[in-house]
């Protein structure tokens, strides 16, 4: 399970996280959604350690984490931008972290075939990600996070290059994989629907605060201030 305690952040004058409490249950999909700027991706980004924070403790199955490097910290990620290495094959981009970890050649070349396999895309391991559509790279993406055997994924936005048919299926493969290797998402999008389909729980953001917490169902019917209503009211 993770936990955040009173999490601030602050960019000089800007103060981005304002008090995040948040509790996240092992193998819970949870999404944080919330309109543009409101400190989503920051959070994200202190959770990974590609930030450190300005007050308050981070906790991963107990542990204090906070301080830990984001190589101790056993996180995959995947961003909005794929950003796959454009002159390495499928098989190469996907093998790359274990490769990094020094993990012997057999395991490496097993563990990618079954992660291709998982998402879907064991034919495309010779191909470059020029020859693939974007749900394709984005699945090399997501291939590439779970083969490192994350005990969280973070996904911010992966699907928001992607059109509306591939989108809906992507989300559906995501949950599937995150369902079947057990691993504990937070998934971030400011798509109210998106955060309707996916979620176990939904936080909802509001300038670095969470304005309110709940499965999509008592959201949607139980909007409880303004800004949730207006926010989630789109959905209608
Ligand atoms: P979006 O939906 O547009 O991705 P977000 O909720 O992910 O938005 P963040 O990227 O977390 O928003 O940014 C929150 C605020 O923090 C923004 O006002 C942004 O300008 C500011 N911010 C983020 N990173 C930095 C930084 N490195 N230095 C200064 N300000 C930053
Ligand atoms: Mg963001």
């Amino acid at each position: 399970y993770i936990e955040f305690k009173n999490i601030h952040k602050r960019f000089g004058d800007a103060h981005v996280l304002r008090g995040i409490d948040l509790h996240i249950e092992q193998g819970e999909f949870v999404t944080l959604l919330g309109p543009s700027g409101c400190g989503k991706s920051t959070l994200l980004r202190c959770f990974s350690g590609l930030e450190t924070v300005s007050e308050g403790e981070i906790y991963l199955d107990g542990v204090n984490i906070t301080n830990f490097t984001p190589k101790q910290r056993k996180i995959g990620m995947v961003f909005q931008q794929y950003s796959l290495f454009p002159n390495m094959t499928v098989r190469q981009n996907v093998a790359f972290g274990l490769q990094i970890q020094k993990k012997e050649k057999s395991y490496i070349e097993e563990k990618v075939k079954e992660v291709l396999d998982i998402v879907g895309l064991s034919e495309k391991i010779n191909q470059y990600p020029r020859q693939l559509s974007g749900g394709q790279q984005q699945r090399v993406a997501l291939a590439r996070a779970i083969v490192m055997e994350p005990k969280v994924l973070l996904l911010d936005e992966p699907l928001s290059a992607i059109d509306a048919l591939l989108r809906r299926n992507l989300q559906i493969e995501i949950r599937k994989i995150q369902q079947k290797l057990k691993i504990t998402a937070i998934f971030v999008t400011h798509d109210q629907e998106e955060a309707m389909v996916m979620s176990d729980t939904i936080h909802l953001f509001n300038v670095g605060q969470i304005e309110q917490s709940g499965s999509p169902e008592e959201i949607y019917a139980c909007p409880k201030t303004k800004f949730a209503a207006n926010f989630i009211g789109h959905y209608n």
